[in-house]
C-alpha cells in the first residue's frame, strides 16, 4: 500500500533549545562547520544515520535526549554562540556595504539550486552554480532575492541494475520535512500566485521561503488544492515531461516569480529588486511579467521594453544549439493570445522577441527562449571568455551587419564558494597560516610559506577519506546489484589510499566523453596496473532520464570496472551529488575533464579540486582555456581540427594515456628522501596561488557587482526617474531612429593628407558626405574602421574612431571629418560606417543598425611604406 499524502511531524523543542530551530532553518550551516558540529553533537548516531540532514535529525533524535541537552549547560553555551555568530553573520555590514551605487536589492532567476545534498533541487552544473552565487552574495552582503521552484521529487538518485544500466528512484520530498517556511500575508494567509492558463484554467502556487545566509530564496509550489490535477503537477518535477509542461513551469518561475517577488516585498518590507538577473533562458518570461506591470501603469508596450531592458542581465550557459529552450510558437500564442491575452501585451510583440533571426538555424515557428532574454536584457554575458567567444558567433545572426567582436555578449568567468567545496582540513591550514584567505582575492602568495610536508600530510588525509568512503559506497551498490556480503571481500582492498588518484565527475551528456578513457583498453589497463607507478581512477555521473546513450555509456565504464584484474583500480560510483562531490574533488590528486572544445561553457567542478589542491588534467576548454598557464596542471592537447570524430577521439585519447604515463605519474611518484614528492608539491603550491584568486566564487560575485548589476540598477534608474520619462523618450528616439533609417546612406569619402605611396607615421584625412534622411547629425555617429585588410579586402580586427559633424546641408546631407593615423605598415584599408547614438544605448550594436558604403570595405586600399 502506498500513502496518498505524507506529511512530516515537526518536533517541539525545548524551549531552552529553540536556538536550535533557527539554526537549522538557515541553510547557512551547510557551510558553517562549527555549526555542523554542534548538529552532530545532539546525536552523533542519528545525525550519520539522517546523512547530515538537520531537519530530519530534530525529526528523528529521541525526546529524552533533548530535554538532557536542555540541562546540559556546555551544549546550551555552544548553542548559544553559534545563534550568536548566526545572528551576527546576518547583519554586520560585508563588503557590498562599502560600495556605493549599488542596486538596493537584485532578484536572481533560476530553475534549479544545488544548495546542499539534503535538497536535491539541482542535477548539474547549472543548479550548483546558483547555489554558489547565492551562498557567496550572502558571504559579501550583496543583497540578492533569489526565485525558483519547488519540486515534490527532486532530482533523481541513481543505483545500478545487475547489468550495469542505471536505474532511476524520485524521492518524495514533504516541505515540512525540509527548512522551508511559507510565505503569510499579513493576515497569517498563506501568500498565493495566480497565472490564468487558456481555456479559463488557473495555476495557483504558494510560496516557500528558505534563508541560505543572508539570502532569501522563495520556491513556487503548485501542489496545493486549488489547482486541477495537471497544474498541481507543474512542480512535480526538474525538468520532468515534455513541452505543454516545461511550458508551464517556465511560466511559474517567470511570471509567477516576479509576482512572488512582489508579494515578499508587500509583505515583508523587504526592498524592490532593481535589477533582474536569469540565470539561462528558463526565467525569461519575467520580463514579459514586468512589461505587463509597467503596460498596465500606462507605459506603452516599447517604453515599457526600454525599461524592462535597462535593469535585466541574462547569463547564457550554453554553447551547444541543442541545449537551448525552444518552443513551438503556437504554443505560447495559446498561452498568451486569444481569451487569454493580456490586454496591454499584445501577443505578437512577445512571439516577435522569441522568433529566431535567419542564421540561427531559424525556423519561423520556434519560440527561443535564450533570443527572448537576450531581446529582454541590456545586458548580455557567457561563463568563461571561451564562451563568450562562442557565444557571439552563435548569436551574431540577432545583430546583423556588425563583427562578430562587436555582438554585445561579454563574459564573466564562473567560481566556486570556497567554504562549501574545500575540504575542512585545508580549510583550518589556511585559516592558520593566512587568515581569510579563502575569502580573498589577495595574499595568496603566502601560500608558498607553508611546508610541504603539512600541505602533503593533508592530501593523505583527504585521499583516504575518498578511498574509506568509496569502499562502503561501493560495498552498498554491489549489495543493491543482488550481490551477497559474503561475496563481497574484494571490497576492502579496493582503492589504495597511497596511489595517485584521478577523478572523473560530470553528468553524461555525450560531449563530456565520459568514455574517452576506455578508448584503448589495453592501454588504460597497462597505466592502472603498472606494478611501479599505478594509477587509480575514481568515476561519477547521472545520465539525463531519458537519455539512453548516456546510459549506455555508464554501462560500459560499469562493464569495465567490473573486471576483476582491474576492479581494485578503478570504481564507478553510482549517485553523483553535492555528497559525493566533496569527497572527489579533495581527494583526488588529479582532475580529469576531457569534453569535445569549445561544448563546455565553463566547467566548475576543477576549480573545486584546485581549491584542494588537486591538479587539472583537462582539455582547454571553457575555465581551463583561459587560466591554464602552462605549469599550474596539463592540458590535453586537442584535436578540434579533426574532423572525422573518431579519430579525434583517438588522438585526444592516446594524448592522455601519454600524459599520464610520462607527465603525470612521474612527477607523483617522484620522491625526495623524505619521502614527498617535491616536484608534485611545487604544481600543487603553484595552482594554488595561481588560481586560487581566481576561481572564487567572490570574485565572480564582485565581477556581476561591478560589471552588470551596478551599470544596470544605473540604468534602470535613469529611465525610470519622473515616471520614467526617459524610458518614454528613449523608446520614441528608437523608432524615429528605426523608421528614418532607411534614408541613411554613406554618399561620399574622400580622402587627403598623403600622397600616393602613404608612409608610416602620417595620418590620412578623412571627409565624408552622409544622407541622414529625417535624423539628426547627434542621432547618429559616423565611425571610420579601420586596419589590416585581407586579401578580400576584409577587414579583419579593426580599429574605430569618431569623425565629428562638421557642417549641416539644407538638403538633410552632414559633412564628418577626422583623420586616421598610420601606425602600421603593410596591407592597410578603411571604411566609414553610421550607427545609431544615444547615451542610454548599452553597445553600438543595440539598435541592430548600421550602413556601410555600398562599396564594400577599403574604398582605398593601399599598402603602407
Ligand atoms: C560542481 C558540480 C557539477 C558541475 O561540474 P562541471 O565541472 O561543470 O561538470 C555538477 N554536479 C555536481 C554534483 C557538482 O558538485
Amino acid at each position: 500500500m502506498r500513502a496518498i499524502r505524507r506529511f512530516t511531524v515537526r518536533t517541539v523543542l525545548p524551549p531552552q533549545l529553540a536556538a536550535l530551530g533557527e539554526l537549522v532553518h538557515n541553510l547557512r550551516w551547510s557551510w558553517h562547520p562549527e555549526t555542523t558540529d554542534l548538529f552532530a553533537e545532539v546525536d552523533p548516531v542519528v545525525w550519520e544515520r539522517v546523512g547530515h540532514d538537520p531537519v530530519a535529525l530534530l525529526g528523528a533524535v529521541e525526546a529524552g535526549r533533548l530535554r538532557e541537552l536542555a540541562a546540559d549547560r556546555r551544549f546550551l553555551r555552544r548553542l548559544a554562540d553559534a545563534a550568536d555568530d548566526l545572528r551576527e553573520y546576518m547583519t554586520a555590514p560585508r563588503w557590498y556595504q562599502s560600495q556605493s551605487d549599488t542596486p538596493q536589492a537584485i532578484a536572481y532567476f533560476s530553475p534549479e539550486y544545488g544548495i546542499a545534498a539534503a535538497l536535491p533541487q539541482y542535477s548539474g552544473g547549472l543548479g550548483i552554480l546558483a547555489g554558489d552565487h547565492l551562498k557567496a552574495a550572502s558571504d559579501l552582503g550583496v543583497p540578492i532575492l533569489a526565485v525558483g521552484l519547488l519540486y515534490r521529487h527532486g532530482y533523481f538518485t541513481q543505483s545500478l541494475s545487475p547489468e550495469g544500466w542505471q536505474l532511476e528512484h524520485y524521492p518524495s520530498l514533504d516541505p515540512g520535512g525540509l527548512p522551508l517556511t511559507l510565505l503569510k500575508d499579513e493576515a497569517g494567509v498563506p501568500a498565493r500566485v495566480h497565472i490564468a492558463l487558456p481555456e479559463g484554467r488557473t495555476l495557483h502556487a504558494q510560496i516557500w521561503v528558505l534563508q541560505v545566509g543572508r539570502v532569501p530564496l522563495l520556491l513556487l509550489d503548485s501542489d496545493v488544492a486549488d489547482n486541477d490535477t495537471l497544474a498541481r503537477d507543474v512542480t512535480d518535477r526538474l525538468y520532468g515531461g515534455g513541452g505543454d509542461h516545461r511550458l508551464l513551469q517556465e511560466l511559474l518561475l517567470g511570471v509567477g516569480g516576479v509576482r512572488a517577488i512582489r508579494a515578499y516585498c508587500r509583505v515583508t518590507g523587504h526592498p524592490e529588486p532593481e535589477v533582474f538577473h536569469t540565470n539561462e533562458g528558463h526565467a525569461g518570461f519575467l520580463g514579459i511579467e514586468r512589461i505587463r506591470e509597467l503596460t498596465e501603469a500606462r507605459l506603452s508596450f516599447d517604453e515599457a521594453l526600454e525599461a524592462v531592458r535597462a535593469g535585466t542581465v541574462f547569463t547564457t550557459h550554453t554553447p551547444v544549439p541543442a541545449g537551448i529552450d525552444r518552443f513551438p510558437a503556437d504554443m505560447i500564442e495559446r498561452q498568451f493570445g486569444g481569451s487569454n491575452a493580456w490586454p496591454t501585451v499584445p501577443v505578437d510583440r512577445i512571439l516577435a522577441l522569441g522568433a529566431e533571426p535567419d542564421g540561427l538555424e531559424g525556423e519561423k515557428a520556434v519560440f527561443n527562449m535564450a533570443v527572448m532574454g537576450m531581446r529582454l536584457a541590456q545586458r548580455v554575458n557567457g561563463v568563461s571568455e571561451l564562451h563568450g567567444e562562442v557565444s557571439r558567433e552563435m548569436f551574431q545572426g540577432l545583430w546583423p551587419g556588425f563583427d562578430m567582436a562587436e555582438v554585445p555578449i561579454g563574459s564573466i568567468t564562473n567560481g566556486v564558494h570556497a567554504p562549501t567545496w574545500v575540504g575542512r582540513e585545508i580549510m583550518e591550514l589556511a585559516g592558520r597560516e593566512l587568515p581569510a584567505l579563502v575569502d580573498r582575492s589577495q595574499g595568496w602568495e603566502g601560500i608558498q610559506r607553508i611546508s610541504d610536508a603539512d600541505i602533503w600530510s593533508i592530501r593523505g588525509r583527504l585521499r583516504r577519506r575518498l578511498v574509506e568512503a568509496a569502499r562502503r559506497r561501493l560495498r552498498t551498490s554491489w549489495r543493491d546489484r543482488g550481490v551477497s556480503a559474503a561475496e563481497l571481500g574484494w571490497v576492502d582492498e579496493v582503492l589504495d589510499p597511497d596511489v595517485l588518484t584521478i577523478g572523473f565527475a560530470r553528468r553524461v551528456p555525450s560531449y563530456k566523453r565520459l568514455t574517452l578513457m576506455l578508448s584503448d583498453p589495453e592501454r588504460l589497463r597497462e597505466l592502472l596496473l603498472d606494478p611501479e607507478r599505478p594509477v587509480q581512477i575514481v568515476i561519477a555521473g547521472k545520465a539525463h532520464p531519458a537519455d539512453e546513450g548516456g546510459k549506455k555509456l555508464i554501462q560500459q565504464i560499469v562493464k569495465f570496472a567490473d573486471m576483476e584484474d582491474v576492479r581494485h583500480r578503478i570504481v564507478f560510483l553510482p549517485d553523483y551529488d553535492m555528497t559525493l562531490g566533496q569527497l572527489l574533488v579533495q581527494g583526488c590528486d588529479v582532475w580529469m575533464n576531457n569534453p569535445l572544445r569549445p561544448l563546455e561553457a565553463c566547467g566548475t567542478s576543477g576549480m573545486k579540486a584546485a581549491l584542494n589542491g588537486g591538479l587539472n588534467l583537462s582539455i582547454k576548454d571553457g575555465w581551463w582555456d583561459e587560466w591554464y598557464d602552462g605549469t599550474n596542471g596539463w592540458a590535453i592537447p586537442t584535436a578540434d581540427g579533426v574532423d572525422d570524430p573518431d579519430r579525434r577521439d583517438h588522438l585526444e585519447a592516446q594524448a592522455l594515456y601519454d600524459l599520464i604515463q610520462i607527465e603525470v605519474a612521474d612527477r607523483f611518484y617522484d620522491r625526495a628522501a623524505d619521502g614527498l614528492p617535491r616536484r608534485w608539491l611545487e604544481m600543487v603550491k603553484h595552482t594554488l596561488t595561481s588560481l586560487g584568486p581566481k576561481v572564487l566564487a567572490g570574485r565572480m560575485l564582485r565581477d556581476y557587482v561591478d560589471d552588470l548589476y551596478t551599470p544596470a540598477a544605473r540604468s534602470a534608474r535613469a529611465l525610470g526617474a519622473d515616471g520614467h520619462a526617459q524610458a518614454r523618450a528613449f523608446a520614441a528616439w528608437k523608432l524615429k531612429v528605426s523608421r528614418a533609417w532607411p534614408g541613411v546612406r554613406v554618399e561620399h569619402v574622400e580622402t587627403s593628407g598623403v600622397g600616393d605611396t602613404p608612409e608610416v607615421g602620417t595620418a590620412l584625412d578623412l571627409r565624408a558626405t552622409i544622407a541622414l534622411g529625417e535624423l539628426q547629425p547627434d542621432d547618429v555617429a559616423v565611425q571610420v574602421a579601420y586596419g589590416r585588410v585581407g586579401p578580400h579586402d576584409e577587414l579583419a580586427a579593426p580599429d574605430y574612431a569618431v569623425l565629428a559633424a562638421a557642417e549641416v546641408a539644407d538638403d538633410g546631407k552632414a559633412f564628418y571629418r577626422g583623420t586616421v593615423p598610420l601606425d602600421r605598415t603593410g596591407a592597410f584599408g578603411y571604411t566609414v560606417r553610421v550607427v545609431p547614438r544615444h547615451p542610454l544605448m548599452a553597445s553600438p550594436a543595440e539598435l541592430g543598425l548600421v550602413t556601410l558604403p555600398e562599396e564594400p570595405a577599403g574604398m582605398t586600399n593601399g599598402t603602407l611604406r
